[in-house]
């Protein structure tokens, strides 16, 4: 079973032009929504007394909740993925290197187009870093009261 598990998952990879390493295994099938950080900072939101959606669509993208009488957009942002200062990879080593500086980049310059684009389309968006959560969700959810009740602008930064 294992076996046939691992077989799959090379061919799989070999098809992608990905080469499976063990520290690629525990990246796969990470789930994307509804993560134990983001469901956190959530109810800490709510205890705030905002209201939130789920799985709005705001032209082509889809931030983890808005507040749309507030118009502020939030992405809890993976801290490998999105490459927190603390958390992101530094410089990636073995044979998938450039592949994972490239997904990197285009992860970079998807953030970057989605905070440009929610603001031309009249959206504050702010973004939070998982370990901010988890360091303090409290503080955490006081960032988006905050932005909630900042004028409309740029992507708001703290
Ligand atoms: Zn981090």
């Amino acid at each position: 079973m294992a076996r046939a598990l691992r077989r799959a998952e090379a061919a799989q990879a070999a098809r992608s032009g990905w080469e499976p390493t063990a520290a690629g295994a525990h990246l796969r099938g990470r789930p994307t929504r509804n993560t134990q950080p983001e469901v956190a900072l959530r109810k800490a939101v709510h205890s705030l007394g905002l209201r939130f959606r789920l799985n709005r669509r705001v032209g082509r993208y889809k931030p983890d909740f808005v507040l749309p009488r507030h118009h502020l957009a939030v992405f809890v942002d993976g801290c490998f993925w999105h490459n927190c200062p603390k958390h992101g990879p530094r410089e990636f080593r073995g044979p998938n290197a450039s592949r994972w500086q490239s997904k990197k980049d285009a992860n970079r310059a998807r953030d970057l187009a989605a905070n440009t684009a929610l603001a031309q389309a009249g959206w504050k968006v702010l973004r939070i870093w998982e370990c901010e959560t988890r360091a303090d969700v409290d503080a955490a959810a006081m960032k988006v009261l905050i932005a909630a009740h900042t004028e409309i602008g740029d992507a708001v930064s703290f």
